[in-house]
């Protein structure tokens, strides 16, 4: 057990450790080996006592997501591997997500329409809709949120891998990370170990946020490699953990630079080819899966090859 943390711990140090003999890189590598043999066992401990390792996670200070552990993920050395496999922890008692975790190859991502989750509840569920706070239509506060995501394995309805989730948590926390671990499997053919954690404070019904976790086997973490959390919020609404109940934040003042809202810049269609403002009425005929959600500049959008819409001028 322990030489194979070891292992894995000098694994993730990677090549440039390797390639460098002076003292100071090699008491640096043995310092890191020891911080993260000791963070592994800990999460180890927390993990089999069912003890949430929210105490590690900084409370929100604005940004949708932070790197933890830095950025290193923590799967255990022999976890890793390059068959492609996806498991979903049992709900615990009180009927809340725990650990969805997978080796994510080409081969389980999907090729069939993306079914409906509209049957399954989450806890915390305690939908409204707020107009001009949430930057979709309709303005509902909360999504079912994939743990995994389906453009990943292709699970629909699993309560399994269903949380209650903003908005704003679901299309700006997670999936730019999700997007990074598809681009890259979809472009190499390798594999990404993947976990996805939900965090709950004692007994709440909706989760503080996502541990997101990945690492790229075949290249060592060079093509992929994160820890992150992403924090459960929505600007402009104050949510009540415990059961997910949510109520207009009266102090809220909108970011409306650009006439929008969010960092979300564009959504392109892969299909037509072209780009719209997240609140373009197009946007919402969209097919899941033809959509693109874009952070960057129009100007790189155009060099993509995509096109402005005429609807929204984006
Ligand atoms: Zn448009």
């Amino acid at each position: 057990m322990h030489r194979s943390m070891v292992e894995l711990a000098v694994f993730f140090i990677g090549d440039s450790i390797m390639n460098t003999r002076k003292m100071t890189d090699s008491i640096f590598a043995v310092l890191t080996t020891i911080g993260l043999v000791l963070g592994i066992v800990a999460s180890f401990v927390l993990t089999s006592l069912e003890v949430e390792a929210s105490g590690a996670i900084p409370a929100y200070a604005g940004s949708i997501s932070v790197q933890i552990n830095n950025n290193v993920p923590e799967f255990d050395a022999e976890e890793i591997t390059v068959t492609s496999f996806e498991q979903y922890g049992a709900l615990d008692k009180l009927g809340r997500c725990t650990t969805a975790l997978a080796c994510v190859g080409k081969d389980l991502m999907p090729t069939e329409e993306r079914g409906s989750i509209g049957s399954v509840k989450p806890t915390g569920w305690n939908q409204n809709k707020y107009p001009g706070i949430v930057n979709s239509n309709p303005p509902y506060l909360y999504n079912r949120c994939h743990l995994i995501g389906y453009q990943l394995t292709g699970e629909n309805a699993n309560e399994k891998n269903l949380i209650t989730g903003t908005r704003y948590f679901n299309i700006e926390g997670m999936l730019p990370y999700e997007n990074k671990v598809a681009n890259y499997v979809e472009s190499t053919g390798n594999h990404v170990m993947y976990r996805v954690t939900p965090v709950f404070s004692g007994n709440n019904l909706l989760c503080d946020g996502v541990k997101m976790e990945a690492y790229s086997v075949e290249d060592s973490g060079k093509g992929v490699c994160f820890n992150v959390f992403c924090y459960n919020v929505q600007p402009g609404v104050v949510i009540d953990y415990s059961d997910g109940s949510n109520a207009l934040d009266e102090n809220y003042v909108a970011d409306t630079r650009n006439g929008k809202q969010s960092s979300v810049g564009y959504i392109a269609n892969k299909n037509t080819k072209k780009f719209h403002y997240p609140s373009c009425d197009s946007v919402k005929d969209m097919k899941e899966k033809n959509k693109v959600y874009y952070e960057g500049t129009r100007e790189e959008l155009i060099d993509q090859g995509y096109i402005p819409c005429k609807r929204c001028n984006p």
